[in-house]
């Protein structure tokens, strides 16, 4: 395998784009000056002064909700930066890092839309390298698609849509060749066997992780991700992010929701179960062709008209995902696992289905 190591130590100044490195970042009245606890009267940032729970800013730096997502990941609040979702964390990597116009991106069909769509508003070219049929890396392709102007490596793992994990030998491999940032995005790690990324923080500069709480954490709605890395890939994202982007209200339901951990996980454990009865009850329909492997929580299923079957679904109450004008994905139909009764519901449409 031509997947040579490095020819230069990794070094993350070099990929910060001129203008993040020199611009001063904003500094809000809630960053100049740090709550200790005690009472003071707060005159420094045009608030209303009248208390109605929401008037004043959230923190920026948001250190309670980022003190309780350290202590359950085990990771140090220096290397957490949240977001308006995973997709403004996967947005400021993008304007960290991409020079428009020039630098570029690796991105691996079939897999997460996102990636390209922000690549393209950002000005940035987006080198597609498809993955094999088995749904891994073509590790030799990527490593011919690296020029001096890749920045950054997006791999989804578990992969949306396919659902299978990415063997951690070749994100390894990957980690030691590519002298740019892989960001491996874990949106549905907790459904998983397989152990996170957030493990080896230490052993690679260039590795960036980032999650949600719109999946296994069943928060889709408050819109929070997160992003985990080194000291030093945070401390140039905390330099642009929006001063006040993760919101009062988003904070205090996160905390309420990780204060439940036991529900999250029972929640978890339910869905994983759920989709082995589902991946069961598939099996034997007739016009189903081939199911994948999923450690997310959905199946990609392979069947014989992805756009009859959609329409039979549609037509009984179900909306499914039709994947089939994805690459690798022909005729493929992503079914979200939901709750056990309505699992059971679409179990008995399929069966009906000729
Ligand atoms: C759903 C999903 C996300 C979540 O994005 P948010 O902005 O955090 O809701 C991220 N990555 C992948 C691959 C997803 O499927």
């Amino acid at each position: 395998m031509s997947t040579e190591k490095k020819s230069s130590p990794f070094n993350l100044q070099r990929l910060v784009r001129e203008n993040v490195r020199k611009m001063t970042p904003y500094s809000s009245a809630r960053d100049e000056y740090v709550s200790d606890g005690s009472e003071k009267i707060f005159l420094d940032a045009n608030e209303n002064p009248f208390e109605n729970g929401l008037n004043r800013y959230p923190d920026p730096r948001q250190r309670n909700l980022k003190s309780e997502i350290a202590k359950r990941k085990g990771i140090i609040e220096s290397k957490i930066l949240l977001g308006n979702g995973s997709d403004e964390v996967l947005d400021l990597l993008f304007r960290a890092f991409c020079e428009p116009a020039k630098d570029k991106v690796i991105t691996i069909p079939p897999t997460y839309g996102m990636y390209g769509v922000l690549a393209s508003l950002n000005d940035v070219g987006n080198t597609k390298v498809e993955m094999q049929p088995d749904f891994t890396l073509n590790l030799r392709k990527i490593n011919e698609a690296v020029d001096a102007n890749t920045k950054l490596i997006f791999i989804c793992s578990p992969n949306n849509p396919t659902g299978n994990s990415i063997p951690a030998e070749q994100i390894e491999k990957l980690l030691g060749f590519f002298n740019g940032l892989v960001v491996i995005d874990e949106a549905y790690i907790d459904f998983s066997e397989q152990r996170s990324w957030t493990e080896s923080l230490e052993e690679y500069p260039n590795l960036v992780i980032t999650q949600t709480f719109s999946k296994a954490y069943g928060m889709a709605g408050i819109r929070l991700g997160s992003c985990f890395a080194s000291e030093e890939v945070i401390t140039v994202l905390n330099r642009i992010k929006p001063p006040y982007n993760v919101n009062d209200l988003t904070q205090r339901k996160a905390m309420d929701r990780l204060n439940n951990w036991d529900v999250i996980q029972e929640e978890i454990n339910l869905l994983r179960s759920e989709r082995g009865k589902l991946k069961k009850a598939m099996a034997s329909l007739p016009f189903v062709k081939q199911m994948y492997h999923s450690d997310a929580n959905f199946i990609l299923v392979k069947v014989d008209n992805a756009d009859k079957r959609y329409e039979e679904l549609l037509n009984q109450g179900f909306i499914v995902r039709n994947r089939s004008n994805q690459p690798l994905c022909s005729n493929g139909l992503r079914f979200t696992i939901g709750t056990p009764s309505e699992n059971d519901r679409l179990i008995t449409a399929l069966k009906k289905m000729k």
